[in-house]
């Protein structure tokens, strides 16, 4: 069994993926191709978002999203300390100041109602992940954000796909905040075959900058306005992403009855596991499955034996990484702490079988049973 298997998608989408790669060998433009602008427009008609800018991967379109504020150094931005670094490693690397607000422990994304209190007269923007594929509590940020004139950058890497409807209509994911960034990395929900990802934004300015930025801050040809990077997207993964689309909403459909038949089956078995919270206004498409366990150590060891790959998002929250432990002090964000010791990711992927993921959860229970 694979922790997340991309061959089973690639076997059944073979044919486009392959026509659409071959008609960029053949046109030739692989950087900045006719497929860049295409997948751009298929993905604000996808998100509702008003502009989408593809770029190198997530994580440039985090530091883009950050450079296209000004972000200055010494500015604060409030964002969570249970993510993968990429969050805070871009506010770092423009010598901004990443504030922690600690997690609501049953869904492990930032507790909205802590941000408030976080907030000085240097804080610039609010960073809320939407971690494993559940939005965050975009409207609450949102109105703080409101309050104090700060902007919203929503980092939806593992959450491309998700819907969200709070106090509105329903939304998706990268539409629900000024900015969003989203990962093409393979393995995230909608993914290509090497590094992309996409800043979507409802400010004309902002995408102006994005873009500018994006080609080395060029408004015109060998014209730089302003201090870039080159964060490009290829055009042949722009490609790749284009054809994943033509099955991607079965895939987030899969995802979530894949998901509420995982909580279902884990919940029959009577394993002393506990469950993600999904709130009840908006979905999660499961860029990860995971779960809480104790003595997740044990757990994980008997799942390997019994030929389950699993994995931990994340080991240790930011805090009590060497890189960014100054920011906080060690024994801060208690839920994170805690959460960062129970996670465990099972399998996941829009081919799962039903049949491994009946051998997934009777190993689960078993392994919580020795
Ligand atoms: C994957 C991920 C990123 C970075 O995306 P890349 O495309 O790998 O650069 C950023 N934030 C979160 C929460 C992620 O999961």
């Amino acid at each position: 069994m694979q922790f997340t298997d991309l061959k089973t998608q690639y076997a059944v989408l073979k044919t486009s993926i392959d026509a659409r790669m071959q008609r960029v060998l053949a046109h030739g433009q692989y950087i900045m191709g006719p497929e860049v602008a295409e997948m751009e427009a298929a993905l604000v008609a996808y998100t509702g978002a008003p502009h989408c800018v593809a770029v190198a991967s997530g994580t440039e379109a985090l530091l883009i999203a950050l450079m296209a504020i000004g972000l200055k150094p010494g500015d604060e931005v409030i964002t969570t300390p249970f993510t993968f670094a990429a969050t805070a490693e871009v506010i770092v690397l423009l010598g901004g100041v990443p504030v922690y607000a600690d997690i609501e422990p049953d869904s492990c994304n930032i507790d909205a109602s802590l941000i408030e209190a976080k907030i000085t007269p240097r804080t610039r923007a609010i960073m809320p992940v939407s971690l494993y594929g559940q939005v965050a509590d975009m409207d609450a940020i949102n109105a703080v954000a409101l309050r104090h004139g700060l902007a919203v950058i929503e980092d939806a890497a593992q959450s491309f796909g998700a819907s969200y409807r709070g106090q509105g209509e329903t939304r998706k994911s990268c539409n629900v905040s000024t900015i969003a960034c989203t990962s093409f990395f393979p393995s995230k929900p909608l993914g290509c075959y090497g590094d992309g990802g996409a800043l979507f934004t409802s400010d004309p300015a902002i995408a102006q900058a994005a873009r500018e930025i994006r080609v080395h801050g060029q408004s015109g040809r060998y014209h730089h306005t302003r201090v870039g990077v080159g964060g490009r997207m290829d055009t042949l993964q722009c490609a790749v992403v284009l054809a994943k689309l033509e099955r991607f909403d079965w895939e987030v459909a899969r995802r979530l009855a894949l998901g509420e038949r995982y909580g279902r089956l884990i919940l029959e078995s009577g394993a002393p596991v506990q469950l993600l919270a999904v709130r009840p206004d908006r979905d999660c498409v499961w860029a990860q499955y995971t779960v809480m366990v104790d003595d997740r150590t044990a757990v994980q060891a008997a799942l390997k034996a019994a030929g389950i790959p699993t994995a931990v998002h994340y080991p240790k929250p930011l805090h009590h990484q060497p890189a960014y432990a100054a920011y906080c002090c060690p024994d801060c964000m208690p839920h994170s702490i805690r959460a960062a010791q129970r996670v465990l990711s099972l399998p996941m992927s829009a081919d799962l079988s039903e049949s491994d993921q009946d051998r997934v959860v009777a190993a689960l229970a078993a392994a919580c049973a020795a």
